[in-house]
């Protein structure tokens, strides 16, 4: 894959959003791509055919329906080229922002990844009955591969693609190694800050939020969840308390952070990837734990952004 100048992709986002944030809503009623907007491609043209199983699931959907186009790093599928082109676009520039995060050289990678991007509620229902998905997942990473709800009629998304692009780059380049505390925080992180960069280049005043803990789990207690809490109210406090760690962690070191990240995708234990990131600085799990509540009671603790 060829090298890119830093400043160029930068550059074609904001042009490319300033055409499709200025087309008018009614528009959208036809296929507005346009010179700039995703070019369609036949799924036969398409560099990397590589479909898994789940992406065979969502394409027997509505079969003669679905359309194809590609960029840089993703292979898309979709129902129409004006809701395919922003995420082609969002896509990218989160890809781009998290791998240069965690200190990734992208240039190298060859094979792209698959977006199927479904658009209407009972689509993506019976994608989600299909793939036995659970009914509040909004959008899922699996084997490298998104699959993603995006409703057109919305003009404000939110974060769940940077959430999910984070996953993917973190398999990428940490391998499936990487536990599900840290998976989970590190994409809520990352795509928190990114979605507050993303609106903020499109004009819009935004700020990176991440609030106060109201419940603590303790740190070795969160880190050996291998699966997620079953109570709505419980899967929310471990979101967010993964979340305020990976902030805390990074705020204390980012270097050290990514360290520790290695460690823990190499299959380390808590203890020995913190000592590997951050040396001494946490002598015990107890004076992680302090130093760690004391920072989620707070609101808004700037880290190291993304
Ligand atoms: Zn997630």
């Amino acid at each position: 894959m060829k090298k890119r100048r830093s400043a160029q992709p930068f550059l074609s986002v904001l042009s490319v959003l300033s055409v499709v944030l200025c087309l008018p809503l009614l528009a959208q009623e036809e296929d507005v791509r346009g010179l700039q907007g995703l070019p369609e491609v036949s799924f036969d043209n398409l560099t990397d055919k590589n479909v898994t199983t789940l992406g065979q699931a969502a394409l027997a959907i509505r079969p003669a329906d679905w359309k194809h186009g590609e960029t840089a790093n993703f292979v898309y599928h979709f129902f129409h080229g004006f809701v395919a082109t922003p995420v082609s676009v969002e896509a990218e520039y989160y890809y781009r922002v998290v791998a240069k995060t965690l200190g990734k050289d992208t240039s190298q990678w060859e094979r792209k990844s698959h977006i199927y991007i479904f658009e209407n509620p009972a689509d993506w229902a019976e994608f989600q009955k299909k793939a036995s998905l659970d009914p509040w997942t909004g959008g899922i990473h699996s084997q490298g591969d998104l699959f993603i709800q995006r409703n057109p009629r919305y003009k404000f998304k939110g974060r769940t693609l940077g959430h999910e692009v984070t996953h993917l780059v973190i398999y990428r380049f940490f391998g499936p190694g990487v536990p599900l505390w840290l998976n989970e925080g590190y994409a809520e992180y990352a795509s928190i800050g990114a979605y507050a960069n993303f609106q903020r280049a499109r004009g819009f005043a935004a700020r990176p939020q991440s609030a106060a803990l109201a419940q603590f789990i303790p740190v070795e207690k969160l880190a050996a969840m291998a699966v997620y809490p079953e109570q709505p109210d419980d899967i929310r406090t471990f979101y967010a308390e993964s979340e305020k760690l990976v902030r805390f962690l990074s705020a204390e070191n980012a270097p050290g952070f990514l360290l520790f990240m290695e460690g823990m995708s190499h299959g380390n234990r808590l203890e020995t990837a913190l000592q590997k990131g951050f040396g001494s600085r946490f002598a015990s799990m107890t004076d992680l734990n302090r130093d760690f509540e004391k920072y989620a009671a707070q609101d808004f603790a700037p880290g190291a952004m993304p």
